[in-house]
């Protein structure tokens, strides 16, 4: 099964994308999270992307490709994959779906989580991020059992750079522009599933098993 999982920056979608690759078993592909891996680590890839990150802005698209393409050919993900954060442009969509089906292979399902602007800047102040294991909370609705270390490897946990109230304005201008267009890319290929991402987290997560599962 492979999946996308399309919605605003902060909507959910890595803690959704995190709950189906554990149900499901299933790869969870972060381009965000390869980019700051890269960026932890000096990468030159993690010091170019990280101009365009810390500014709100999309990485583009040739750096982001490739790293995604290489990234489902391993082999974990034979049996299929959760894309979070990938594609963000029809560009990225379209590159995909050449590469998918030069392998006789297509997305299965493109999971809409939708939330209203006015939600997301409350949700991103209040997440914090382990930057060693990827791992993602919230003060409040999702809080570490001990404030600011990480529960699953016990590392601190940060606001990340991005998360800033003017970037992430910033950053759903750019969902609104760049990304959006891909939820009617997607209805046109007849396999985009539309949740309502303001429920609680596991209500959120109920209504994607109810589909996966049909
Ligand atoms: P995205 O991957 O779409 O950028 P995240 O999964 O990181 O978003 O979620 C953004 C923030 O909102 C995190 O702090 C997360 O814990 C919190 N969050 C995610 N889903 C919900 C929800 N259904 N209700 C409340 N907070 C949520
Ligand atoms: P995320 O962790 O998905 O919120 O991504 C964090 C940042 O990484 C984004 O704001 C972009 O700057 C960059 N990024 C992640 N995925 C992509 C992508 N598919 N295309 C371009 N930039 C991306």
């Amino acid at each position: 099964m492979k999946i996308i999982m399309l919605g605003a920056p902060g909507a959910g979608k890595g803690t959704q994308a995190k709950k189906i690759a554990e149900k499901y078993g299933l790869p969870h592909v972060s381009t965000g999270d390869i980019f700051r891996a890269n960026i932890k680590n000096g990468t030159p890839l993690g010091i170019e992307a990280k101009k365009y990150m810390d500014e709100g802005k999309l990485v583009p698209d040739e750096l982001t490709v490739k790293i995604l393409l290489d990234r489902v050919a391993q082999d974990d993900c034979k049996n299929g994959y959760i894309l979070d954060g990938f594609p963000r442009t029809i560009p990225q969509a379209e590159v995909l779906d050449k590469a998918l089906t030069e392998l006789n292979d297509k997305i299965d399902y493109a999971i809409d989580v939708e939330v209203p602007d006015e939600n997301i800047i409350n949700r991103m102040g209040g997440r914090r991020a382990c930057l060693a294991c990827g791992a993602t909370y919230h003060v409040v609705f999702n809080a570490p059992k001990k404030e600011g270390i990480c529960d699953a490897c016990g590392k601190e946990l940060v606001l990340r750079d991005d998360d800033a109230p003017e970037t992430v304005k910033k950053r759903l201008d750019v969902y609104h522009e760049q990304t959006q267009p891909l939820i009617d890319f997607y209805n046109k290929k007849g396999i985009l599933k539309e949740v309502d991402g303001t429920k609680e987290m596991n209500d959120v997560f109920n209504a994607i098993v109810s589909i996966l599962d049909k």
